[in-house]
């Protein structure tokens, strides 16, 4: 509504560009414009260092080596590059994943599979949506060549035992990925800690530049090249490098260590005053995830008696920007597959609400959505023919 402070609750779908962000990134689009691949005068030869250099923060956000950081497009691409990268050329095709994936992985392992270029296992997950290292060791196949497992969920917030499910990989010889992209600058994460030799992030979900991503590969794994063409980061992935966003994604990098995550148990704290006060004013709403292991900024509801997508109308007329499942799924009916992998009801599941807090959202901000969602509910179960109370 035109005129209404705008409150946004939806950062697991994308965040706002923090300034601080943009002013790292705003030289390199008129003064130090150069190609970083342009080595023989300066234009150029500052791009390459200040390429370098983002590379270097990047990493040290992950506890890796600068060069094992390759810069990409985005979570989608280096989800998609790590599956061809197996499918392509790896003599073991099969893959095992979980039910509540991204469809920037289960859709590459569709499309491959479909094309006859691997094969793929979904392991289930409980009602909190943990994948359990026992299903994983059972499902591992004498051709299993790649175990792709999310860090935390998109939708419901839950992070999986990484550790334990990458050792298990490990003991069979079997390289471990983890897309983190709902999880880096919201909590600490270390490649080596948890073991993973392959982990895929976004600049756009912790408050950098859209159109960025990248892709770690621990030293020696196995790793094909995914775009062909000249020969940038380090010939595996061509095309001219998008300087200005490497340094915004490597300046959104040092801000989650010095402010997103540590801000992390406060907007913990925010999410669980939030659904105290729902859940008093709601009957019939129900929490999924996690409510322990998980990010600190998500709660996912579901609702009886009403459509997510109804309950999103009648927030955004009060200014508050929420969403139904996941960014990318909505728009279509087909309830969530991540709430269906957890055992919700269909019908429940429609009625799916996603609430995910930034460092910029206030307490006065969730006092107003405390206000209005009651509202909102309680007019929509008024409406609806099929609701008994
Ligand atoms: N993986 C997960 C878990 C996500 O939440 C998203 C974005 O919603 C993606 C991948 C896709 O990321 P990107 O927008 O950077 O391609």
């Amino acid at each position: 509504m035109e005129g209404t402070p705008i409150i946004y609750f939806d950062n697991a779908a994308t965040t706002r560009t923090d300034p601080e962000v943009l002013d790292a990134m705003r030289p390199f689009f008129c003064e130090k414009f150069g190609n970083a691949s342009s080595q023989y005068y300066d234009t150029g030869r500052q791009a390459r260092t200040a390429l370098e250099e983002s590379r270097g923060k990047l990493a040290a956000l992950l506890g890796a080596g600068a060069d094992e950081v390759f810069f990409t497009a985005g979570a989608t691409e280096s989800d998609n590059w790590v599956i061809q990268s197996l499918a392509l050329t790896d003599s073991k095709k099969h893959v095992i994943t979980s039910a509540i994936e991204h469809h920037a992985i289960l859709e590459p392992l569709a499309f491959l599979k479909k094309n006859g270029y691997c094969d793929f296992t979904l392991l289930p997950v409980d009602s909190l949506g943990r994948v359990s290292p026992d299903d994983l060791r059972k499902a591992i196949r004498p051709d299993t060549g790649l175990v792709s497992i999310m860090h935390a969920n998109n939708e419901i917030g839950t992070i999986q035992p990484i550790r334990e499910l990458s050792t298990v990989a490990h003991d069979a010889g079997i390289p471990f990925h983890t897309d983190a992209c709902q999880s880096v600058g919201k909590v600490e994460l270390d490649v080596v800690e948890l073991g993973v030799d392959l982990l895929s992030l976004s600049a756009h979900k912790f408050h950098g530049p859209k159109g960025i991503g990248a892709l770690y590969a621990r030293k020696g794994v196995r790793l094909t090249a995914f775009l062909h063409g000249g020969g940038q980061e380090s010939r595996r992935r061509a095309g001219t490098s998008n300087v200005a966003g490497a340094v915004g994604m490597a300046k959104a990098a040092e801000l989650a260590g010095s402010r997103y995550i540590p801000d992390g148990p406060r907007q913990a704290t925010v999410i669980e005053d939030i659904w105290k006060a729902l859940s008093a004013a709601i009957p019939k709403m129900h929490r999924n995830g996690d409510p322990v292991g998980r990010i600190p900024n998500l709660l996912s509801l579901c609702v009886e008696g009403a459509e997510g997508e109804a309950i999103l109308g009648y927030l955004d007329m009060s200014g508050i920007q929420v969403s139904s499942g996941s960014a990318c799924t909505s728009g279509s009916l087909e309830p969530s597959h991540v709430l269906l992998a957890c055992g919700v009801p269909v019908e429940r599941a429609h009625g799916s609400i996603r609430i995910s807090l930034s460092h910029e959202s206030t307490q006065e901000d969730a006092l107003k959505l405390i206000d209005a969602m009651p509202k909102a509910v309680a007019r929509l179960r008024e409406m609806s023919v099929t609701w008994k109370g």
